[in-house]
């Protein structure tokens, strides 16, 4: 005879975990939209081991109560959505609730807290889900979550860990296109007690320059466009440069970075004959449109969206972007495909 039972939330938990952490730089992602959704005017990312050993986001955003805090590991527990109805119109990075339940159930896990006008912060630490040591702590305002020993309940998931240098790239590209995303947002990065970058300003030159080279931005046109339908906004390879380019190709709606192959072959389209052999255009670029028009709830990484209607988010995204291609001049002297 079949019997049916509910797993405990313990478990639920690490299963979803499956889904949601998939490696280091998951949680990075993770921890880093909470930050962003907080308010953060700054940032700072911290790794060790390439987020084996440690991964910290530290942020100066809202920060929480001593009640979200205990609630924030909880699973299904979020302040974005309220109902099904805000599912359609989602202006949060966050809105699953599952991340931190996720990420604690199967780590070593510290949150210390503190809003603007609470007294002291809180430090609350969990391990494996089960809290272990809750108590006041000295703390600027806004959150610092630390995440260690990622894995150290799921043996199978820890061995099947890449080495350290694939780990860290996988964060680095992550951070990245967080750090290109928000300049308005001032971002640190440190690695093994290591400082990758600390950008202080909002300027975008810099940041393209130091992630991409020394002059880079100049490669680059910036693009500004809108029809009734969507904004576009952005950087992409002009035309003439292409042969000095770096291939890369991020892509965002509504300022959350996604995978998506309609939009990668309308950018191929839209540089059509001036790309030679294999060309891949860098790309940066900003789609905003409606949030009811897309559907960000189809994986619990989020990388993935569907659109009302692809066909239509093409045929404007196309014509836009391929009058910014276009309208470049092109010197002589650097012909195409020479
Ligand atoms: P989601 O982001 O989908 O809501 P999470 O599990 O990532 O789910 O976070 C749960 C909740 O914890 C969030 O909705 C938010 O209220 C709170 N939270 C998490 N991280 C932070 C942070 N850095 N600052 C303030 N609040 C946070
Ligand atoms: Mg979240």
């Amino acid at each position: 005879m079949q019997k049916i039972a509910r797993l405990p939330d313990a478990v639920a938990n690490r299963i979803s975990a499956g889904e949601v952490v998939q490696r280091p730089s998951s949680v990075v992602k993770e921890l880093v939209e909470n930050a962003i959704d907080a308010g953060a005017t700054r940032i700072v990312v911290a790794v060790k081991d390439a987020g084996k050993e440690l991964v910290q986001v530290l942020d100066n955003g809202c920060g929480m109560g001593a009640d979200d805090a205990h609630l924030c590991v909880e699973r299904f527990a979020t302040s974005k959505i309220t109902s099904a109805d805000d599912l359609e119109r989602l202006d949060t990075l966050g809105f699953r609730g599952e991340a931190l339940a996720s990420i604690a159930s199967v780590a070593h896990f510290e949150l210390k807290t503190r809003r603007i006008d609470d007294e002291a912060g809180l430090l609350l630490r969990f391990e494996g889900g089960d809290l272990q040591e809750e108590r006041p702590c000295p703390a600027e305002q806004g959150t610092s979550v630390s995440v260690r020993n990622l894995f150290y309940n799921v043996p199978a998931r820890r061995k099947f860990l890449k080495t350290n240098a694939t780990e860290f790239k996988h964060i680095y590209e992550s951070v990245k296109a967080q750090v290109l995303a928000y300049p308005e947002i001032q971002w640190k990065m440190v690695s093994d007690d290591e400082q990758l970058f600390d950008f202080r300003s909002s300027d975008m030159h810099e940041r393209l320059d130091f992630f991409y080279g020394e002059g880079f931005s100049e490669s680059l046109v910036e693009l500004r466009e809108e029809n009734d339908f969507l904004t576009l906004f952005g950087y992409v390879a002009k035309p003439g440069m292409l042969k000095r380019q770096k291939n890369d190709q991020l892509f965002y709606i509504n300022r959350r970075v996604i995978q998506n192959r309609m939009l990668q072959q309308a950018l191929q389209q839209a540089y059509g004959e001036l790309l030679v052999e294999r060309q891949v255009p860098f790309a940066l670029l900003f789609l905003g449109l409606d949030t009811e028009k897309v559907d960000v709830n189809v994986h619990p990484a989020k990388l993935e969206v569907k659109f009302d209607d692809d066909r239509s988010v093409r045929n404007m995204f196309y014509p836009l972007l391929k009058r910014a291609v276009r309208l470049q001049d092109f010197s002589p002297d650097v012909g195409i495909g020479e």
